[in-house]
């Protein structure tokens, strides 16, 4: 059986070590004068563009007056971003290379992406650990800023690239939060649960994942739950 894998990026594909938190807190600073402290916020699993609405509403702006500035935000952020997660500073996280080898060559595998960043960002982020060419595709915050409707716009792309109709547990997500988890149970894709993020492996297993791991070390348990 042939399968769609939808990658997460932020603590499932890299790290880097605080460089998009940086370019947020920066873009929030020139475009809404947010001066806040975003430490209080776990970012894990959301879409950017949930990221700028939970921030800003918090800090009493009006989604009318949110939506005006989102171009200049992105703007700004992609260019601190693209200034700090430079090679060195964005890193593939422990098996994921390893891993990225074997499904590439594994024919029954079509590779894409499922994550919350707008695409130029996940770009630039997965360019610093060189990991763009394996995924020629994806569904991201910039397509839906809700999560759970971005399966089906990955399930469309792969469509029209490969010509596949992937349904069901054949669109496997991977991903290092609750939010990925939750994303696939509504279109009953197999969700694979990595506590290689900043949420904790208790708070991942309580989702019911069809699948957890610590990393994505033990290549040959994750490749079984892959293709199942
Ligand atoms: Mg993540």
């Amino acid at each position: 059986m042939r399968k769609l894998v939808l990658f997460d990026i932020d603590g499932t594909l890299i790290t880097d070590h605080g460089a998009a938190r940086h370019a947020f807190a920066a873009a929030l600073a020139e475009t809404y004068a947010y001066d806040g402290d975003l430490s209080r916020y776990d970012f894990s699993g959301r879409t950017d563009p949930q990221i700028a609405f939970m921030i800003l509403r918090d800090a009493g702006w009006s989604d009318e007056d949110i939506t005006s500035r989102l171009p200049e935000l992105w703007s700004r952020y992609l260019r601190d971003l693209a200034a700090n997660a430079t090679p060195g500073r964005v890193q593939s996280l422990p098996g994921i290379r390893a891993l990225l080898e074997l499904l590439q060559q594994e024919p029954r595998v079509t590779l894409a992406l499922l994550t919350g960043n707008i695409e130029p960002g996940a770009r630039i982020k997965l360019g610093g650990a060189s990991l763009n060419d394996y995924f020629p595709f994806g569904a991201f915050g910039s397509d839906s800023a809700n999560r759970e409707e971005l399966p089906p716009i990955a399930v469309e792309r792969a469509s029209r690239i490969d010509g596949h109709r992937f349904r069901g547990r054949d669109v496997v997500i991977i991903g290092d939060s609750i939010y990925d988890v939750r994303c696939g149970t509504p279109h009953d894709a197999t969700t694979i649960a990595v506590a290689s993020g900043k949420t904790p492996a208790d708070k991942l297993i309580a989702e019911n994942p069809h699948h957890f791991f610590e990393s994505a070390e033990d290549l040959e348990a994750m490749m079984r739950a892959i293709m199942e």
